[in-house]
């Protein structure tokens, strides 16, 4: 162990990486280099950040809806953080296949888990895994030009089951119901726009497991379900049901308050002759169904061809019980939404059980529930996936806490000069991305964009594009590695 005093000093920064380049990973690093021992003088610090994919930004750029600019509006802030020059940022490196733990252990004094979560929770229901039954996050991955899922995405079904009550459940319902010409001004690539144009959708069913007043939705996003063009929202009497916590939960919860305001004025609104609504599309949202089993037909076994659900009804506490009343759905594709489920993470304890990093407040834990000295976790993969972008910062400042206060405790090992990590992925092969390499993809994107709307129409549509997207893994690298070569 080498001496902790010269360790944070001019001469020997406290050096840190930090594994996964969304929110949570970015606002740890912002924190660190804000905090109140850098800005005394007291420490400085050397941030690397590490992501999988060639682009930085995580879930902003493969999980948040195309058609949600203002929450890409957090990519400018983000943005400004890395583009101050005082973090660096490897893209394209896996950790686990082209860095490993011993790795970052050489050339870092701690590391900062922040990988995130990607992939949907299990629903163990019967038909799970029939053709046609699909796993939410999934589908928002291959939206979002997610470069490791395929192109293509079967959309085939003109009846359509989501379930989940949350704003995954939304905007998986939205895009699927939405037209696709009105998706064109957002920076959808064009295998996303191919797809969602061809699809025969009709009908698209969102299903709660609980009453109006349960949903996990935002008010802010319910509300824009009614601003698709041609595309009719329909609720459904039966399922309006509120028990004394329901009333509770108006009466003391603003969100809940206005969301079922939402939900009241529009079913008051819709005609009771159903036949009157005139929009080609229809998105429905139902309450108190419980999933139960997804079916294939005789004439077309091993894919879905429709959905059974158990009615419930609300127990008094918020929570709903079965009633053992059955119905059943016909739908040819059915999407769970019912959450996302973090990933492990190689030689790092993981609680399998809430999907998460295991960790106290951000300190890695191993098996035994001993703090792994000099490793630690922020962001979902630290506390699980749940909260908005912005509830990750403070989640940050948590963990980045507790790294400030362990540092004297740190495995201090001689660690290597800040470019040997350059030199160890370079002699692995490993084609990382730069900072200065996103922001000529960025560029590129930007201006694939501005080709399409100088043309003044892009697929037959009259639309302004801002950006669109690269999807292929391989392209995204070649621009940006290219466009750096290109400037020196
Ligand atoms: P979520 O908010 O936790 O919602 C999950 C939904 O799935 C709930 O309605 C839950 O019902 C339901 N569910 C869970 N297990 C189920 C089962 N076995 N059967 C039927 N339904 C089941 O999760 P999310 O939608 O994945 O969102 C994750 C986080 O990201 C949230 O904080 C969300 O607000 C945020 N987000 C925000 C935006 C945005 O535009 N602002 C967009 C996407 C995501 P119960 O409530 O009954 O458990």
């Amino acid at each position: 162990m080498s001496s902790s005093t010269t360790v944070g000093t001019a001469a020997r920064p406290l050096r840190v990486a930090v594994v996964g380049s969304g929110p949570a990973g970015v606002y740890a690093a912002d924190i660190l280099t804000k905090s109140e021992a850098v800005k005394s003088g007291e420490l400085t610090v050397s941030i690397d950040l590490f992501d999988r994919y060639p682009a930085p930004y995580g879930l902003i750029r493969y999980g948040v809806a195309p058609d949600h600019p203002r929450i890409k509006g957090i990519v400018n802030a983000l943005h400004k953080v890395l583009d101050r020059g005082d973090i660096r940022f490897f893209g394209n490196v896996d950790y686990g296949t082209d860095i490993s733990i011993e790795d970052l252990r050489t050339h870092y004094d701690a590391v900062i888990f922040a990988t995130g979560a990607i992939k949907d929770a299990d629903l163990n229901i019967p038909g799970i895994e029939l053709e046609g039954s699909f796993g939410g996050a999934d589908f928002v991955s291959w939206y979002d030009g997610h470069p490791d899922v395929s192109r293509e995405w079967p959309l085939v079904a003109t009846s359509v089951a989501v379930l989940g009550n949350g704003n995954v459940a939304l905007d998986v319902a939205r895009v699927l119901s939405k037209h696709a010409d009105d998706l064109l001004v957002t920076e959808i690539p064009d295998n996303v726009y191919a797809g969602l144009k061809a699809s025969p959708v009709t009908d698209v069913h969102v299903f709660g497991r609980r009453g109006p007043a349960q949903v996990k939705f935002t008010p802010l996003e319910l509300r824009e379900l009614s601003h698709s063009k041609d595309v009719d929202i329909i609720l459904y009497a039966e399922d309006f049901e509120f028990d004394e916590e329901s009333d509770r939960q108006i009466q003391t919860n603003n969100q809940t308050k206005t969301m079922v305001g939402t939900l009241t004025n529009w079913i008051a609104e819709q005609p009771e002759d159903l036949s009157e609504l005139k929009a080609s599309r229809r998105l429905h949202l139902h309450f108190l169904h419980s999933p139960v089993e997804i079916v294939d037909s005789a004439e077309a076994p091993g894919k879905v061809a429709a959905i059974k659900f158990e009615r419930t009804e609300l127990d008094g506490t918020g929570n709903a019980r079965a009633t053992g009343e059955f119905v059943d759905y016909p739908v040819q594709a059915v999407y769970r939404a019912i959450g996302y489920f973090g990933s492990a993470l190689p030689d790092v304890e993981f609680d399998h059980r809430r999907g998460v990093v295991a960790n106290d407040g951000g300190r890695v834990l191993d098996a035994s529930g001993g703090h792994v000295p000099g490793l630690y976790a922020t962001g979902w993969i630290k506390r699980g996936p749940v909260g908005l972008i912005g509830h990750t910062k403070g989640d940050a400042l948590e963990t980045v806490t507790y790294l400030l206060e362990d540092r004297e405790n740190l495995p201090f090992a001689p660690v290597p000069e800040a470019d040997a990590v350059v030199d160890l992925l370079d002699a692995r092969g490993v084609k990382f991305t730069s900072w200065e390499g996103w922001l000529a993809l960025d560029a590129h994107e930007l201006a694939l964009g501005a080709a399409a709307s100088e043309a003044g129409t892009s697929h037959g549509v009259e639309v302004k594009r801002e950006r669109i997207k690269v999807v292929p893994r391989e392209d995204m690298v070649d621009i940006s590695r290219d466009g750096v070569a290109a400037q020196v």
